[in-house]
């Protein structure tokens, strides 16, 4: 886990973006992930930074979800908005962080962000079940920084 371009496969990625597609067919809610070398910052607060800077607090509902890692700093972080962050349970965001956690330590980057965006994807489907007017508001895309 050095290098943003080595960090996942193509297949990978394309394994990952599957699962935003699908779990967004059940939910209004909006999933992203953002892949990065290094932040000089908290990785909280650079998780923060990314999260504004693609525009993911501007969703209607405030349902958008951004998994955001630091290749080289080894570190991950996820942030969800305001609108699904009062909905679920306390220990929600880290028990979807203990189950990345897991894969990231047997080097299974792109299981534990698949689990983790089903896990998300899940919580976000009760809470804010998918409209048939629904606009894919972010795009689902792996954004690298
Ligand atoms: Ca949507
Ligand atoms: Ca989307």
């Amino acid at each position: 886990m050095s290098k943003v371009e080595e960090f996942l496969t193509e297949k990978e990625e394309r394994d990952i973006v599957e699962a935003i597609c699908a779990a967004e067919l059940n939910t209004s809610g909006e999933i992203r992930v953002h892949i990065e070398k290094h932040t000089e910052k908290s990785v909280m607060d650079r998780a923060k930074e990314v999260f504004y800077m693609l525009n993911m607090d501007k969703t209607k509902a405030q349902n958008g979800v951004l998994f955001y890692v630091g290749v080289e700093d080894k570190k991950f972080a996820i942030i969800g908005d305001k609108g699904i962050d009062a909905m679920v349970e306390d220990d929600f965001w880290e028990s979807i962080r203990d189950t990345i956690s897991t894969a990231f330590k047997k080097k299974d980057f792109a299981g534990g962000l698949i689990q983790g965006i089903i896990n998300t994807g899940l919580k976000l489907k009760q809470y804010f079940p998918f409209q048939d007017d629904d606009v894919d508001e972010l795009p689902n895309t792996i954004s690298k920084g």
